[in-house]
């Protein structure tokens, strides 16, 4: 398959066991991120942290999916504005609770963005989704702002945990269109809700189901979602490790058109009773 900039794969791998009770929580996780077959800059960036998977996460390890949007270069600043000051702040801040030290993560993000692109005209009108998923211990945190996703994948079911703050998102849940339709929809790419777009921002932080089974997380930009379905990602997911899964996904979207960047994080969490 021809490609047009970076490579697809950027393999990472994060382990280490985490104890709760009797259970053992082992994580394996991998990112790829992809210019697409159409567009010629790639305005997403993945991030996964400690960057270091031996290091200790006492405060959990972090993934995030930002999309960029804005003109030559501003998506791309403001995606990857969005990983780093999440990341920043996430570890950094002096909070107990892992839900208000996400949503304090976004809100200064959103700040950093939206400040950048009001001073300087080669930013003007910049903004990103983010997509962002911690796991410390049992325990499963999200914070979501835009049309990337995060979903929980087990062997018998696929769940989209966040919801897509787009115009064609609030078609779904309401009826209107299915889902296949809001895929070729033209209004697809519309946000009601971004970081950077304006001074403050609207954004989902939540404690999802904690983590007493094994399962999968995937990560991904509306580049993957676009052209692989739910039940496509489900079986992609479930057929490779994490790192070559994640390959596999950006590969597949790319063979469907790649009408978009694509980044993708596949993250396996194995519980097992020590
Ligand atoms: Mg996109």
């Amino acid at each position: 398959m021809k490609r047009k900039s970076r490579p697809a794969a950027h393999p990472t791998s994060v382990g280490g066991p985490r104890v709760r009770g009797e259970a053992v929580i082992t994580l394996d996780a991998g990112m790829s991120t992809h210019v697409g077959m159409a567009r010629s800059e790639n305005q997403d960036s993945p991030g996964m942290f400690p960057a270091d998977p031996s290091e200790p996460a006492p405060r959990g390890r972090l993934f995030v999916v930002a999309d960029g949007m804005g003109g030559h270069r501003a998506g791309a600043t403001a995606s990857s504005l969005a990983v780093q000051t999440l990341s920043d702040v996430f570890f950094s801040s002096t909070s107990p609770h892992t839900v208000e030290r996400l949503r304090e993560a976004l809100h200064q993000a959103n700040k950093v963005i939206y400040e950048l692109g009001t001073s300087d005209r080669a930013f003007t009108g910049m903004g990103t989704t983010c997509s962002a998923l911690v796991i410390a211990g049992d325990a499963v945190v999200f914070g979501h702002v835009g049309d990337s996703r995060i979903y929980r994948i087990t062997r018998k079911s696929i769940e989209q945990i966040t919801d897509d703050h787009s115009r064609v998102g609030e078609l779904v849940r309401r009826g209107i269109i299915t889902k296949e339709q809001a895929k070729v929809h033209p209004e697809r790419s519309l946000l009601y809700r971004a970081l950077g777009a304006r001074e403050s921002a609207e954004v989902d932080v939540a404690e999802a189901a904690p983590l007493h089974f094994s399962c999968w997380f995937l990560l991904c930009s509306d580049g993957l979602t676009n052209h692989v379905s739910d039940p496509e990602l489900q079986s992609l997911v479930l057929s490779k490790p994490p790192a070559e899964a994640a390959s596999a996904l950006v590969e597949y979207a790319n063979q469907r058109g790649g009408s978009d960047n694509i980044t993708v994080i596949v993250i396996r969490a194995t519980v097992t009773q020590s």
